[in-house]
């Protein structure tokens, strides 16, 4: 883009395109997660040099090697966790705080873990910034999710995973929805895993290219954590 949009005007109509060109024209439905997609200033979660990119239909980098989820991506992912407003929902993968503070608006109480200090200082800055009292961030190896606030009514990953975590299922409530992408470093499909008793019914929902799971149930752990970056969603 060559024009600069500076004005929180110019972002409110770039937002409400993304949510026209990227979320309904694909075909997602739910009337809660368009409303606050098309509320949630997207462009304050990304450095300001690329605010302009903040609406794009792609991710974007957000340092240490990570990129914000691509909007169409958060949408999908949002929408497939079933959301009334009442959830305890955790997140693996706080990266920027975006996909978080749409949780926040969407349930009644988010947790969410981040593996990057840097990223978690900054989303919490903004986050609280704009206001969020429902969102509980820790900085740790979220491939282990969070027992002591177990059960969660959801659980989304947003990082791409060899397997289903097995502590993620195990910390779902009767019910529950686990959304994780699963497959190789280069692609994964999305699975919506739904906890009934000891067992689980399994959706592929497509598609998609996500940062490594970077833990004890994702890939390992790596020396450098910082040397791949989100590609483009295929769905
Ligand atoms: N929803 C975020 C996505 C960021 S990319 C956003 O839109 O900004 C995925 C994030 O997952 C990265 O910030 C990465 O550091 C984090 N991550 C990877 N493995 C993790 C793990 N085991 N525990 C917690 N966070 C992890």
């Amino acid at each position: 883009m060559e024009n600069t949009m500076r004005g929180e005007a110019d972002y409110s109509v770039a937002r409400r395109r993304m949510v026209e060109e990227q979320i309904v024209a694909r075909g997602l439905h739910d009337p809660r997660v368009i409303e606050v997609l098309g509320r949630v200033p997207r462009h304050l979660f990304v450095e300001p040099a690329l605010q302009d990119q903040a609406y794009g239909d792609y991710p974007v980098g957000i340092g240490s090697g990570q990129t914000i989820s691509q909007p169409y991506i958060v949408a999908l992912m949002t929408e497939a966790l079933q959301l009334t407003g009442v959830e305890k929902v955790l997140e693996i993968g706080t990266g920027c705080g975006y996909q978080t503070a749409v949780l926040a608006e969407l349930a009644g109480q988010v947790y969410t873990i981040e593996r990057i200090k840097e990223l978690a200082f900054s989303a919490r800055h903004v986050l609280r910034h704009l206001h969020y009292r429902n969102i509980v961030l820790r900085v740790g190896d979220g491939s282990l999710g969070w027992k002591e606030s177990a059960p969660f009514d959801g659980i989304l990953v947003a990082a791409g995973s060899p397997e289903i975590p097995q502590p993620l299922v195990e910390q779902l409530k009767e019910g529950g929805r686990l959304v994780v992408p699963v497959g190789n470093e280069d692609t994964q499909s999305l699975f919506r895993v739904i906890r009934r008793g000891n067992k689980v019914d399994i959706e592929d929902l497509g598609g998609c290219r996500f940062v490594k799971l970077v833990g004890r149930f994702g890939w390992g752990q790596q020396k450098k954590a910082g040397d791949q970056t989100q590609k483009r969603s295929l769905v």
